[in-house]
């Protein structure tokens, strides 16, 4: 059974996100506050995926977020948003989620998300060649691991699949499009922004100096490529 953790609060917007994946073969997971959520998180070690609510009655979403990122960066996190809560999108890609759904939501839309997210990160890719070295950066493409000078940098899921995609193409520029189909999935109907905040955060990670990148540099207008 594919395990699937909810926090949100609010009974009406919980039910409603239970019912949909429960229809779409899911078991959930339920919680109500960053404290359960843990709870459940301790007696679940299976769950792949955790939806997460940002306005939680005794903690933020994005704390639960950062502190689920510490300790395992395997499981895939989606964010509920407000629709008039822009930023929280941004920032909730920061503290380390790979998705966000913004409120309402379509049940269509709820599922496409979590189908998408859970795909990446509850398969296991057979490969051979197990290294790819260029520079200073060494990615393991069966540990799913990355090191820069022998210093192991830890990525999610969905960094370590941009990650795989630039070293695949060195020297290519690639539009945010195709960065979108290859990591996301091509039935993914979110924003081209999230493939933005999520190399954003790569950078953070990967580069000397993030706001002067020079490994993964911006094609201004259509994508980034990634050179040495
Ligand atoms: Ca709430």
């Amino acid at each position: 059974m594919r395990k699937i953790l909810v926090l949100e609060d609010e009974t009406s917007i919980r039910s409603f996100v239970v019912i949909n994946l429960n229809r779409a073969g899911y078991e959930v997971i339920e919680a109500g506050t960053g404290a359960e959520a843990f709870e459940q998180l301790g007696k679940h070690p299976d769950i792949k995926v955790a939806i997460l609510d940002v306005m939680l009655p005794d903690t933020d979403g994005f704390e639960v977020c950062r502190k689920i990122r510490t300790s395992d960066p395997n499981v895939g996190i989606i964010m509920l948003t407000a629709r008039t809560q822009e930023m929280d999108k941004v920032t909730g890609l920061m503290t380390g989620a790979d998705d966000y759904i913004t409120k309402p939501f379509s049940p269509a839309e709820l599922t496409a998300r979590v189908d998408a997210l859970y795909r990446r990160t509850g398969t296991v890719e057979v490969v051979d060649s197990s290294e790819l070295i260029q520079g200073p950066f060494r990615l393991n493409t069966k540990n799913r691991t990355l090191e820069k000078s022998g210093e192991r940098i830890k990525l999610t899921q969905v960094e370590y699949s941009i990650m795989k995609m630039f070293m695949d193409n060195p020297g290519t520029a690639l539009s945010r499009e195709d960065i979108l189909n290859t990591v996301w999935g091509r039935d993914y109907f979110g924003e081209l922004k999230i493939a933005d905040v999520n190399i954003r955060r790569l950078r953070i990670k990967i580069e000397d100096d993030p706001t002067n990148p020079t490994f993964i540099t911006t094609v201004w207008g259509f994508g980034y490529k990634w050179g040495l």
